[in-house]
């Protein structure tokens, strides 16, 4: 075994020598095995930890590529589609993130940190550290392959106190601040002394977006309300709560069959959930928002789930590269490779997730894409002989395999019309389709355990409502 490790060693070694020395190479497999330490060598950095670098994080070779970097501002990855589950405790934070650094990722180096502005010609990404939501020391890193998957921002549309005012739903810290503001409405009601009025615009919990974040999150408190305020807060403070959920869209969950759609409009309709659409919010205020043909709506949380819109670095490369007109995204090629405001292409830059899109290819910004995209790139990457431009692979494709949303009480809704026409279902089923379809999703054994758990958890005791 020794001496086979030797000899292997001495073999490669004499034909990088041959390499090195301009000799006509003899067995083309080896110079491949030469490419491959080449390959070994290329600094990839990788910038964000959510579904598009977390994911091609994981399916890179770690034997092809030994200096693979990460930056992100969150050392950690967030399982999205089970986010609005922790937001009322069904699950706890920790079921669904998943850390960067690991047993497996030992040869990844990894820096919490944002990256503020990129130098394409000099092949170098300028960062800022960023522990605990502050900024620190600046710093430069050089790369060979640079991947952007920095996603998106939640998109106010530029309305006048919804940055100050309202809870978004993209991060854990989201997550968190409003579980704790759920709480702080019902204990702030529960105050004795206070007027009538103020408890019930305390109980008022607003949506602000149909699509399937607002959806769920208006689902899962439903459940939050139905099932454990009732059991916990005096039934007077309970009988006050109000959920209205507002979309300036015609229809909730537009991008879903028009049946599904019609179901879920229809029981929340039974829940006493209001839905009012063909609704523009004009402002927020800390304590009531104004819609126009309504007027003032007070409220005691206001979430806000609507729209994505590009990060700051996006806008900073802006007068450097091709943006999409509609939506500020990134453009590459089928590739993924990112397109200079000349539409010349960056050979060794790519960009996937919500962040990107690829030239007259419009695809929604879903963890789906972005997990495909991944895939594709970790593929191409991994199979990399040293360049990809000699011999550009496939163009990427998507593959639509569906979509999902809870609507609370243990339904859901299932839309695999995509993949056959008649593949459709609302209801308990569907709830176990989606239960067990993002449970087999999650990367971790760890959290395929803790997820299940806690699900057992809230089912036997309910939800924690203590507030810290
Ligand atoms: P993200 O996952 O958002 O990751 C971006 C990463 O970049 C983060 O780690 C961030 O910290 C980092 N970053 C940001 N700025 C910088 C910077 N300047 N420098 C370095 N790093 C940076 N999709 C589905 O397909 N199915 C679902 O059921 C579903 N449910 C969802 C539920 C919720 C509540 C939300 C918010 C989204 C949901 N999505 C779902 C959408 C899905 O989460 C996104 O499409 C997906 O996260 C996009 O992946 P991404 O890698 O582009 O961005």
């Amino acid at each position: 075994m020794l001496f086979l490790i030797i000899s292997r060693n001495r073999i490669s070694n004499e034909i990088e020598q041959q390499y090195n020395n301009q000799f006509h190479p003899i067995f083309p497999s080896l110079v491949t095995a030469h490419h491959q330490v080449k390959q070994q060598d290329r600094r990839v950095v990788i910038l964000g930890s959510g579904w598009g670098g977390f994911k091609l994080m994981r399916e890179l070779k770690k034997a092809k590529y030994h200096n693979v970097t990460m930056i992100s501002p969150r050392n950690h990855f967030v399982f999205t589609p089970l986010l609005a589950s922790t937001s009322v405790g069904t699950l706890e934070f920790r079921c669904i993130t998943e850390p960067v650094r690991s047993d497996d990722s030992k040869k990844l180096s990894f820096y919490q940190a944002q990256c503020n502005d990129i130098d394409f010609e000099n092949q170098r990404v300028h960062c800022t550290s960023w522990i605990g939501e502050k900024n620190g020391e600046s710093f430069q890193l050089e790369y060979d392959d640079l991947i952007i998957a920095v996603g998106s921002y939640s998109n106010t549309f530029n309305i006048p106190g919804v940055k100050e005012h309202a809870y978004f739903l993209k991060d854990i810290n989201d997550a968190r601040r409003i579980r704790k503001r759920i709480i702080e409405c019902f204990e702030e009601a529960s105050r004795p002394g206070l007027d009538e009025k103020t408890k019930n615009d305390l109980l008022h919990f607003v949506v602000v977006g149909g699509g399937p974040t607002g959806i769920e999150f208006s689902a899962e408190l439903y459940d939050f309300i139905s099932k454990d305020a009732i059991r916990t807060y005096p039934r007077d403070l309970v009988s006050r709560v109000r959920m209205t959920l507002y979309d300036v869209a015609p229809q909730i969950l537009g991008s879903f069959d028009s049946q599904l759609s019609d179901y879920a409009h229809k029981k929340f309709k039974r829940k006493g959930i209001h839905i009012k659409t063909k609704r523009f919010v004009d402002q927020v205020q800390p304590d009531h928002l104004v819609i126009r043909d309504e007027g003032r709506v007070p409220y005691g949380l206001l979430v806000w789930a609507t729209g994505l819109m590009p990060s700051p670095l996006i806008e900073t490369l802006a007068e450097r590269i091709t943006l999409d007109a509609q939506n500020q995204r990134m453009v590459t090629n089928g590739n993924l490779q990112l397109l200079q405001k000349d539409s010349s292409t960056l050979q060794n830059v790519y960009a996937l997730g919500d962040c990107a899109t690829i030239d007259n290819y419009d695809l929604p910004a879903t963890a789906q894409v972005a997990t495909q995209k991944a895939s594709y790139l970790a593929k191409v990457l991994n199979n990399d002989q040293g360049n990809i431009n000699k011999t550009p692979p496939q163009s990427f494709m998507f593959k639509n395999r569906g979509k999902m949303a809870y609507i609370g009480s243990s339904e859901a809704l299932v839309d695999m019309s995509s993949v056959h026409e008649l593949a459709k279902q609302s209801g308990h089923l569907a709830w176990y389709l989606w239960r067990s379809a993002y449970l087999g999703m999650t990367f971790s054994v760890r959290n395929k355990m803790l997820i299940p758990y806690h699900w057992f958890l809230t089912w036997c005791f309910g939800r924690d409502i203590s507030r810290f």
